[in-house]
């Protein structure tokens, strides 16, 4: 079984085979992808915004999409769907993490989640939506130089950054890792 995924990230594409190899399924990227622009308020509606437009280009084929981001309870859900923009300039981690450092001063409860949806469609209609979520806590200042985003910031329970552990490891524990696991499961069913 072949699926395309609404990426043209590399590193995700070599994550996602790597999940789904042994099950048979094999992940491209999506072919001339187009930027989609992600108008939802939650992951569920823009991964589903995402691969519900782009499998309506491609006729009968399986087309999924992710998104993602860091949900922090005593923000309200923020940074959420805005987490890549939130302190205004699209990918800008560096100003993201001053940003939510500066939001979080003197905030006793510091619970966060990093969450994924993947959206599987096909023919421009959602199939079925998959949620992965990770339980972490904001740390008080950046710790570690691996990942991304806001991996220096989330403190897992055993006291490091997602920042200060390997990409093995992060890609064992992480929300996408969980929901491509479920999206497997799925598809390994439905065959
Ligand atoms: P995307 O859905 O993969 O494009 O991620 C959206 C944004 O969420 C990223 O730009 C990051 O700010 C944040 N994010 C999502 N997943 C992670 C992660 O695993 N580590 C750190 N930041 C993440």
């Amino acid at each position: 079984m072949k699926l395309y995924a609404a990426t043209k990230n590399k590193g995700k594409i070599l994550e996602i085979n790597k999940i789904l190899h042994d099950a048979g399924i094999e992940c491209e990227s999506f072919p001339n992808m187009e930027d989609v622009e992600e108008t939802g308020t939650t992951f569920e509606e823009n991964a589903k915004i995402k691969a519900d437009y782009l499998s309506s280009k491609l006729k009968d084929v399986y087309v999924i999409a992710d998104d993602s981001g860091l949900s922090v309870e005593s923000l309200g859900g923020a940074p959420g769907v805005y987490s890549a923009r939130y302190a205004g300039n699209h990918g800008d981690d560096n100003a993201n993490n001053k940003k939510l450092i500066h939001e979080m001063q003197g905030k006793k409860i510091r619970k966060c989640k990093y969450e994924c949806v993947i959206a599987l469609s096909k023919n421009g209609k959602t199939i079925k939506t998959f949620y992965g979520h990770i339980d972490g806590e904001v740390a008080e200042y950046e710790k570690g130089s691996g990942g991304f985003g806001y991996d220096p910031l989330f403190l897992l329970p055993n006291g490091k950054t997602m920042a200060e552990i390997s990409i093995e490891e992060k890609n064992k524990i992480s929300h996408r890792f969980i929901a491509l696991n479920q999206l497997r499961e799925y598809l390994i069913n439905s065959k």
